[in-house]
């Protein structure tokens, strides 16, 4: 098992993984778009009218990106999810636009706790189940397309790392936990994945992405938010 003694391992861009599987890169990629309401912590709801969120946000939802040009996209159903780490894969439950994957990874700090990952808004391939392990990169699921209907939040891959103390069971692991219990210390994704990034505002002309056939470079080049 690898030993990572800083609380802020850096991870050397794990978000590499969800820039090459789903060719962001041939279509210009430069860094990833974050709106406030978007950031770890916090308060603010980043869709629909905004508004305060239940509690703050437990981890990054990334959703937008912009070339080189300044051009905006956003990801959407196409959008492949690879595990940011070698791991295993310890739960699966429903969230409210998909689903929620809980991988643990062989990684501790100094005091023995383990890294976990969380994606939310998945909806993952079939073979999929508690206990498959994935090596780092490797895709296991899509963004999930599921809307509210009243809410309207666009797609999204939310993301949540966290070390976990040993003796804490996986079984008992899940969103409602997350920032309530002192086993579970939350991180700033951000920091760990080491991803090139700008914090923006919205444009107020966000449009549903087009839908495109999967398995072709073109379909990451998705809609321009500038509209
Ligand atoms: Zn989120």
């Amino acid at each position: 098992m690898k030993k990572i003694i800083s609380p802020h391992l850096s991870a050397g861009h794990a978000d590499e993984y969800l820039i090459d599987c789903n060719r962001l890169r041939e279509a210009g990629f430069e860094e990833w778009l974050f709106y406030p309401g978007m950031l770890f912590m916090s308060p603010d709801k980043w869709w629909g009218n905004g508004g305060c969120r239940p509690a703050p946000h437990e981890g990054s939802d990334f959703c937008l990106w912009r070339d080189r040009n300044g051009r905006r996209f956003r990801l959407d159903g196409n959008t492949r999810i690879p595990a940011m780490f070698e791991g295993e894969v310890v739960g699966i439950s429903d969230d409210f636009l998909g689903k929620s994957v809980y991988m643990r990874h062989d990684i501790c700090d100094s005091r023995g706790s383990r890294l976990y990952t969380l994606l939310g808004h998945t909806a993952p391939r079939d073979s999929l189940r508690k206990g498959s392990q994935l090596d780092q990169g490797e895709v296991f699921a899509h963004i999930s397309v599921r809307e509210r209907k009243k809410t309207k939040i666009p797609p999204h891959l939310h993301i949540s790392v966290a070390w976990m103390d040993a003796s804490y069971p996986d079984e008992k692991l899940g969103w409602e936990m997350l920032g309530r219990t002192p086993e579970i210390r939350l991180l700033d994704p951000l920091e760990i994945i080491g991803c090139k990034y700008a914090i923006t505002r919205p444009s107020g002309q966000e449009k549903k992405p087009r839908r495109s056939a999967p398995e072709s470079a073109a379909n990451m080049r998705l809609q321009d938010l500038r509209g």
